[in-house]
C-alpha cells in the first residue's frame, strides 16, 4: 500500500504535523497511533498549564488535545488508532500491526512523531530489592487519573522534573502524604510556576543535593533511605510508594539503525527537522524533550512544512553543521541549509545567571544575547535575526 505522507505518533507533535500538511495541501496523509486514542501523553495531563502560546489560555492536556482531535476529524486526513509501527526501514517502507495484522506501507516522506518513555529504576544505582510500591511517575499517573486507581498512603518522589513535581501535587490531591521529592542535583529540574504550585501550596520539603541511597521492604516498600550529598548525613523515610521521575529518553528506537543520531541521543536533523536521510522528519519529543506543548505543535508545523518542500521535489544545498560549543548542554537542529530563518533550541550545562551566547562562524562573533538566567531544565530559544548572513559551520557557546 503505498502512501504520500505517513506520521508515527497521533500525540500533539502529529496531531499538529497532520493539520499542517493538510493545510499546505499534501493529500493521502495518514497518521499511525499506537493507542485506542488520539492525544498521547496529554491524556492523561489532567492539570491545567497547556496551551498559553498557542491558545492564549490555560487549557488541561484533554482539552488541548482536543482541539487538534476536533480538528483533524474534519479533514481529510486517515487516522489508525489501535495501531503500532513494529518496523519502518530506509527506503520508507512500514510494517504496521493493526487488528492482529501486519500490513506493509510504503510512504514518500515519514515524520516520526512518537514522543518519549521515561527512564526505569535500571538507568539508576539504587540499593535494595525491588518491592512492589516502585512506580514510574508517569507510569503512576496514567494509573492514577486514567484508571482510578489508588496505589498508597505515603510517597516519596525521586526527581524533581516537571512530572516528578506535578506528581506531587497530583497525589497530594488524592489524600496521599508526600513526605518530599529527593534531588541529587543542586537546584530542581523543574519550572519554577511548577515548585510554587506543586510543592510550596502543599508544603512538600525538596531535598536538593539528595540521593535515595536505599530501598527498603522485600515485599512491599517500607521505606526509603536518603543521603544528604553535601554533609553525608543519612536518613531514614518511611512510606509505601516511591515515584521515580529520572528522566526521559526519545522513543527513537525505529530508526537508529539507519538515521544518524548525535552524542546526546538525539536525531540529527536541520532547520526543517529532516534527519541527514531525506524525506524523513522529527518532531515532539521523539526529537528533544519539550517543557511545554506549545514548543511541540510550533516544531511539527517545521517539519510539515520540510516534508511539503521535500514531497514537491524541492532540493537542498550543502547543509553545514550547527557545533555544539562550550558550556551546552544540547541543541537543535544540528544541522542548516540557510535559506530560511531559524531559531536554535539549546540548554546549557549547569546553572547559570547572566549568561551570553555566543554564535561564532569560523572564529567571528556574530551574534550575541545576554540572558538573566539559564537553566539545563528550561529549553531556550535564540532566533537568528533577519539580516543576518550564515554560510557554513557555526558555532554556539555560552559564557557565564
Ligand atoms: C507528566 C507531564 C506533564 C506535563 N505538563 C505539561 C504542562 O503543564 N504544560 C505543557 O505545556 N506541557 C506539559 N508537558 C509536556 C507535553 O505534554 C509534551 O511535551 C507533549 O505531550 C509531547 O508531545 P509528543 O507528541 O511529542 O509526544 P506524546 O504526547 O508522547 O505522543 C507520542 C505518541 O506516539 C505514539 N507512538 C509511539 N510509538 C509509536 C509507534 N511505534 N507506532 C504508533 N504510535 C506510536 C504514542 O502512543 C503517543 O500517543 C507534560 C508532559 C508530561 C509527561
Amino acid at each position: 500500500m503505498k502512501r504520500r505522507l505517513v506520521i508515527i505518533g497521533g500525540g500533539p507533535a502529529g496531531l499538529s504535523a497532520a493539520l499542517e500538511a493538510n493545510r499546505l495541501g499534501i493529500d493521502d496523509i495518514l497518521v499511525v497511533e499506537r493507542e485506542a486514542d488520539l492525544g498521547g501523553i496529554l491524556n492523561q495531563c489532567i492539570h491545567s498549564g497547556f496551551g498559553i502560546h498557542e491558545f492564549g489560555e490555560e487549557l488541561t492536556g484533554p482539552e488541548y488535545a482536543a482541539r487538534f482531535i476536533e480538528e483533524i476529524k474534519q479533514a481529510p486526513i486517515e487516522i489508525w488508532t489501535s495501531a503500532s509501527v513494529v518496523a519502518l526501514r530506509p527506503n520508507k517502507q512500514l510494517t504496521v500491526l493493526r487488528h492482529a495484522e501486519l500490513i506493509e506501507l510504503e510512504a514518500e516522506a515519514v515524520i516520526l512523531a512518537m514522543g518519549c518513555r521515561e527512564r526505569t529504576a535500571g538507568a539508576i544505582s539504587l540499593l535494595g530489592e525491588r518491592p512492589s510500591g516502585m512506580y514510574l511517575a508517569g507510569a503512576a499517573q496514567k494509573m492514577i487519573n486514567l484508571e482510578g486507581l489508588k496505589l498508597g498512603k505515603t510517597a516519596l518522589i525521586y526527581g524533581s522534573g516537571d512530572i516528578g513535581l506535578i506528581m506531587a501535587r497530583r497525589l497530594s490531591l488524592e489524600g496521599v502524604e508526600v513526605k518530599g521529592v529527593v534531588e541529587i542535583n543542586p537546584v530542581s529540574s523543574g519550572l519554577q510556576r511548577n515548585i510554587a504550585q506543586c510543592l510550596n501550596d502543599f508544603d512538600i520539603p525538596l531535598f536538593l543535593n539528595t540521593r535515595i541511597k536505599q530501598v527498603l521492604g522485600r515485599e512491599h516498600l517500607e521505606g526509603v533511605i536518603i543521603e544528604d550529598l553535601v554533609t553525608a548525613e543519612e536518613r531514614l523515610i518511611e512510606c509505601d510508594m516511591l515515584l521515580l521521575s529520572v528522566g526521559l529518553i526519545p522513543e527513537n528506537d525505529l530508526v537508529q539503525s539507519f538515521l544518524p543520531i548525535d552524542g546526546s541521543g538525539k536525531i540529527v536533523v536541520d532547520e526543517d527537522r529532516e534527519s541527514l536521510q531525506t524525506g524523513f522528519f522529527a518532531c515532539g519529543n521523539v526529537l528533544h524533550v519539550h517543557d511545554i506543548v506549545d514548543d511541540v505543535s510550533e516544531e511539527a508545523r517545521l517539519a510539515a512544512r520540510g516534508a511539503k518542500h521535500y514531497l514537491v521535489g524541492l532540493t537542498k544545498t550543502e547543509r553545514y553543521k550547527v557545533i555544539q560549543g562550550q558550556e551546552v548542554l544540547s541543541l537543535i537542529p544540528q544541522r542548516y541549509v540557510g535559506h530560511s530563518l531559524f531559531e536554535v533550541y539549546l540548554r546549557s550545562k549547569k546553572s547559570l545567571r547572566k549568561a551570553t551566547i555566543q554564535l561564532f562562524q569560523g572564529d567571528t562573533l556574530i551574534l550575541e544575547k545576554k540572558v538573566p538566567i539559564l537553566i539545563p531544565s528550561q529549553l531556550y530559544r535564540l532566533k537568528i535575526p533577519e539580516g543576518i548572513k550564515l554560510e557554513g559551520d557555526i558555532t554556539v557557546e555560552i559564557k557565564p
